[in-house]
């Protein structure tokens, strides 16, 4: 079962490892998400804070998977949608090995 530290921790991992540090050092927790908040059932990203649905707690991988999304709308701030510039990030982070490091560790 994973916790709020374990989303910090992870938070501050990859964005050491792909994004180079310059994401901002947001809030990362667990916490409900209320639909006027965000895109997502899922999750949701504010200018200072993550929020990640508490049914992911259960999976470590989808919640990985989840923040990661987060953490692309925080690179590209004017990104509250999924256009075209937040999928160009997607692409980077995954040439960048993010997504195979969060599903084989690698
Ligand atoms: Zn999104």
């Amino acid at each position: 079962m994973w916790s709020n530290w374990h989303l910090q921790r992870e938070f501050n991992n990859m964005n050491r490892k792909f994004f180079d540090n310059r994401l901002p050092r947001v809030r990362v927790r667990f916490g409900y998400i209320r639909p006027e908040c965000g895109t997502s059932f899922m999750g949701f990203c504010l200018p200072d804070r993550i929020m990640l649905a508490p049914f992911l707690k259960k999976s470590g991988k989808c919640a990985l998977m989840v923040l990661l999304h987060e953490m692309a709308h925080l690179s590209v701030p004017d990104s509250q949608n999924h256009g075209r510039k937040w999928v160009r990030e997607m692409h980077r982070l995954h040439d960048a090995g993010a997504f195979n490091s969060i599903l084989y560790g690698a």
